[in-house]
């Protein structure tokens, strides 16, 4: 896997309260490494209104021994600003302290309709504001089994890479989340996520193959402390995108030390 840095994100979704936010950003950012030198990056993404209370229990943590945690939003308009109720622009999660923001997550894909050109425009969005995009790609079960699964995340990935252009992966990041393993308790086995990843990656290397081999791909899908090591051994899986078990501090933590 050359030398590419590991992260591991989790994704807390639409859960909890503003004090279980914080106490949960506390926990990790106040947790002592034992697997000291080794650690990947970690990234959190909170509910938007809970971003600025956790960047500040991430910042009062951050002079001590803990873990250096990143603030990431769960999502971003396309706009830039104007009369868009309900959205947040990319520059006010640069405000809050964002470093990073998902896009396309499979959620707002399904659920809110969010099309691929849309996908691209937030992607685009958000780099150009210096935020991480970690953009979500993956297929559904009656894909996956039509064997359509390299076709879909390819024409997922393929319309950021229209609008961006492939140089747009030096600074982002990729995850692959099959939409039937997230939350569902059903991982995709090390060796069906590494072969799309590989896909992913040699997409990637035919426009630009110095930014594939540095671009960090990331699996979800119900990754747990005991499935982590064996999916992050795979050669192109670079770290984990977590939603259920980055909800309880020691299961995350597990998933960290697991890499
Ligand atoms: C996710 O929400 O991106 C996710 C992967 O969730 P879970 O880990 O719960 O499957």
């Amino acid at each position: 896997m050359g030398d590419r840095r590991r992260i591991v994100a989790g994704n807390w979704k639409m859960h909890g309260s503003l004090a279980s936010a914080r106490e949960l950003a506390a926990a990790l950012a106040g947790a002592s490494h034992e697997a000291a030198g080794g650690l990947p990056e970690v990234i959190i993404f909170p509910p938007y209104p809970h971003l600025d209370a956790v960047r500040r229990v991430l910042d009062d943590a951050q002079s001590a021994a803990g873990i250096a945690v990143q603030l990431g939003a769960q999502d971003v308009s396309g706009h830039e600003q104007g009369a868009h109720t309900g959205q947040v622009s990319a520059g006010m999660l640069d405000d809050c302290g964002c470093s990073h923001v998902l896009v396309g997550h499979s959620e707002r894909r399904s659920a809110f309709g969010e099309s691929d050109e849309l996908v691209a425009r937030k992607f685009r969005r958000a780099a150009d504001h210096g935020l991480i995009p970690v953009l979500c790609v993956g297929e559904t079960l009656p894909e996956r089994e039509a064997g359509q699964t390299g076709a879909v995340v390819l024409k997922q990935l393929g319309s950021v890479m229209k609008r961006c252009g492939a140089g747009a992966f030096e600074r982002a990041v990729l995850a692959y989340e099959p939409v039937w393993a997230i939350g569902t308790g059903l991982s995709a086995t090390p060796e069906q996520a590494q072969e799309v990843h590989a896909l992913l990656r040699g997409e990637i290397a035919r426009s630009n193959a110095k930014i594939a081999a540095g671009l960090r791909i990331l699996y979800g899908g119900s990754v747990n402390g005991a499935n982590a090591a064996p999916l992050f051994a795979q050669p192109d899986i670079d770290g984990g995108l977590v939603g259920g078990a980055s909800l309880d501090a020691k299961d995350f933590l597990r998933i960290i030390t697991a890499v």
